[in-house]
């Protein structure tokens, strides 16, 4: 795709949202995002109360034909809001390019931009929470060399490992 300096006329929704050098999810994919979670939902719901109706009804035998085929149903739409709402939740969380809708990598990496920078940042967040620094664990080792046999112990040990003698 060949980057032309047109105005926003032509250009369609996402060339324009490129060019508006936002690098944040968009409000349109945050919406897409919470519609997803909430088909997700609705689905998980819908097939979870075949299984509800199906335990109300054990030894109601009164319409067991047209009731199985019912819920049957029920389920496989349970199913397919959960599909596509988990698939519309990816679109919302890494952009259309990014969840493999419109074959376009560059786009594709736009997209993914703020979602992965979002997930290192949260990465980043956990380790400062832990309290872990990577960095200093190493330089802080002292060791003692044994005044008998010259082995390196380390700073805390009382009695040297290799020969025994107090350090
Ligand atoms: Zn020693």
């Amino acid at each position: 795709m060949a980057r032309t300096p047109f105005g926003n006329r032509g250009m369609t929704r996402f060339q324009r949202r490129k060019n508006g050098g936002t690098k944040t999810i968009s409000s349109e994919r945050q919406a897409a995002f919470y519609i997803g979670m909430a088909m997700m939902v609705i689905g998980f719901l819908t097939f979870i109360s075949v299984f509800v109706s199906a335990a109300n009804s054990i030894g109601d035998f009164s319409n067991v034909g047209s009731g199985a085929q019912s819920s049957f149903t029920r389920a496989l739409v349970g199913m397919g809001l959960m599909m596509a709402g988990a698939f519309v939740r990816s679109i919302g969380s890494r952009g259309l390019a990014g969840a493999g809708v419109v074959l376009d990598p560059e786009q594709a990496r736009e997209d993914l931009e703020p979602y992965s920078r979002m997930a290192g940042g949260m990465v980043k967040d956990a380790l400062d929470e832990a309290d872990l620094d990577l960095g200093t664990s190493k330089e802080r080792v002292v060791m003692i060399r044994c005044q008998s046999c010259g082995q390196l112990n380390e700073e805390d040990s009382k009695f040297c490992q290799e020969c025994g003698k107090t350090v």
